[in-house]
């Protein structure tokens, strides 16, 4: 178990695969960062703190996935921010700590299943960090260290 895990990167461009169609943009981190995930965390959906540059720290949905660019060699981490931002924010500097699990990864039969099934995980997430334990880690820090 390598809960609570802190990360932090630059947002690069992903592969347009339309989340931001499906109202649900996640921000990809670059190869960089995935490459330093202990080589054994599990595939799947996980929440927890984000904050973009030096701003406010809200909940996030993260996936952690088989990335089919590098025909399923590499990871990928794709953080949803449960915030509406004004504008896109590539290039700047998004730190995050995972502190808990929801699910693996599996395939859906439709978009819309998908998306309830994203719908609920973002629901999931926002509940349980409402625990002391994961409130906690908001204040941590590492989200304060950026210059
Ligand atoms: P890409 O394939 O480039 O990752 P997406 O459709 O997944 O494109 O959109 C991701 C981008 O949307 C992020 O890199 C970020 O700049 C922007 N964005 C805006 N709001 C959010 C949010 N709430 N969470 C994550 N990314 C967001
Ligand atoms: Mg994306």
């Amino acid at each position: 178990n390598c809960l609570p895990y802190f990360s932090r990167g630059e947002v690069v461009r992903g592969f347009g695969r339309g989340s931001k169609e499906l109202g649900i943009p996640t921000a990809n981190f670059p190869d960089s960062v995935v490459e330093h995930l202990p080589g054994d965390i599990s595939t799947g959906i996980y929440y927890g703190w984000a904050c973009v540059g030096s701003g406010d720290i809200h909940k996030m949905v993260m996936s952690i996935g088989w990335n089919p660019y590098y025909k399923n060699t590499k990871k990928s981490m794709e953080t949803h921010v449960i915030h509406t931002f004004k504008e896109d924010f590539y290039g700047q500097i998004l730190s995050v700590v995972m502190v808990g699990y929801i699910r693996p990864e599996r395939s859906y039969d439709s978009l819309d299943a998908l998306i309830a099934a994203i719908n609920n995980d973002i629901e999931e997430a926002k509940r349980n960090l409402e625990l002391p334990e994961h409130l906690k880690l908001k204040e941590d820090n590492f989200f304060r260290a950026t210059a």
